[in-house]
């Protein structure tokens, strides 16, 4: 106990700073709503520490996250220009919040035309271009393609609905599946390249239903919605629900493929401890993301799509199943090396989503005693 309260404690004094923001408000509401957060994340950072349970934790956070995010987003989208509803107007002033997702398609045309191909502000505003560049290039240095279950503000959407049902409905996905997103990415870097124009924004992104929209005055913003909204329900709701897996960041999203190429750089992996497996395959089943496979299990590898989400770590009945730092001995009795990977992965996810958790908080305690969230 004193041992876990000892190795959580650096984490409250650095939560405690980024939540603040260096100081304390004064607004009872906001005030309120930093006490709550601040108490929920080091709860679950210290229950991590204290059980050796990494995703059973995580994925109460990073849900939280996502459902937040959507509340805060919308509302501030609200408050700044009116309406969910994107404009002609709205995207030539630069009021269009820049996301992760974009930045797969800006490399090529930023090195042809010297120009970020999107209706975003360059700095300060509301999620400028340079603040998600940023975020990016930190969260992959230190998580790789973990950036997909403790950065991204919409993965806890999938996540939270694969996890409702008991058991999966649909069991057997085949693996050929799991290079979709690939497809996806080729696709979207080269239109974008070709139009210098974000073609997954306007025509792929599920998230679209749940963050902004362009109004619809055309037929082909119409196609355009309906290609939105059905993504979202059958990638986001309906299969994660019948699969248990995430299946919008495991069979689609190219971004997730984007960022597997990350893994390489980063210095923490997944590994399988092969004199304790004994193969009853519990940690393919259970993968999320689709990132164990026979070959895994044979080789003690994850797949480089491998999120870093802890779920199988958790799952193992052998306890076969490690976070490892790359370059050290392998060692899978050993829990300082998650705990290693928990204090940047854990700081990532409460940085990202301590904002929008308070600032949900806030306009939910507006709502009740006003009446309204604005
Ligand atoms: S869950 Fe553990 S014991 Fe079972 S196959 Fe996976 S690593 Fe081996
Ligand atoms: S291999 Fe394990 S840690 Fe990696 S994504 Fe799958 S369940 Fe999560």
């Amino acid at each position: 106990m004193v041992k876990s309260f000892l190795l959580a404690f650096p984490m409250m004094v650095l939560t405690f700073v980024m939540l603040s923001g260096g100081r304390m408000s004064d607004d009872p509401k906001k005030m309120v709503a930093f006490a709550i957060t601040f108490l929920f994340v080091n709860i679950l950072f210290f229950l991590m520490i204290r059980t050796g349970k990494t995703d059973k934790y995580r994925s109460i956070l990073f849900i939280s996250y996502a459902v937040c995010f959507v509340i805060s987003f919308i509302t501030h989208l609200i408050e700044l220009r009116g309406s969910m509803a994107i404009s002609g107007a709205n995207m030539v002033e630069g009021l269009t919040p820049f996301c992760h997702i974009v930045i797969p398609m800006t490399l090529i045309p930023a090195a042809l035309t010297k120009t970020i191909i999107f209706p975003g502000t360059i700095i300060g505003g509301f999620a400028s271009i340079a603040s998600m560049f940023v975020l990016w290039i930190g969260a992959s240095l230190a998580l790789g393609r973990g950036f997909c279950s403790w950065a991204c503000f919409f993965g806890g959407l999938d996540d939270g609905f694969s996890r409702i049902f008991k058991k999966p409905l649909i069991k057997n996905i085949n693996l050929k599946w799991t290079y979709l997103p690939y497809a996806v990415l080729f696709v979207v870097v080269v239109t974008a390249a070709l139009t210098l124009s974000p073609t997954y924004c306007e025509w792929l992104c599920p998230y679209k239903t749940v963050t902004e929209f362009v109004e619809v005055t055309s037929v082909k913003i119409l196609m355009q919605t309906i290609i939105f909204v059905s993504l979202f329900i059958a990638l986001v709701i309906v299969l994660p629900l019948l699969t248990k897996r995430r299946t919008q960041c495991g069979l689609f999203c190219p971004f997730g493929a984007f960022q597997s190429f990350t893994n390489k750089v980063n210095a923490f992996e997944v590994r399988i401890d092969q004199e304790k497996c004994v193969k009853c395959k519990r940690c393919l089943q259970v993968c999320p993301t689709f990132s164990v496979d026979e070959g895994s299990i044979n080789e003690g590898k994850m797949r480089i799509t491998c999120t870093k989400c802890g779920k199988c770590v958790d799952a193992c009945p052998k306890k076969a199943i490690f976070f490892h730092v790359k370059c050290t001995p392998l060692n899978s009795t050993l829990d300082r090396y998650r705990v290693f990977f928990l204090y940047p992965a854990f700081l990532f996810l409460t940085t990202m989503a301590g904002n929008n958790i308070q600032d949900a908080i806030v306009k939910t305690i507006r709502l009740l005693t006003t009446g309204s969230m604005f």
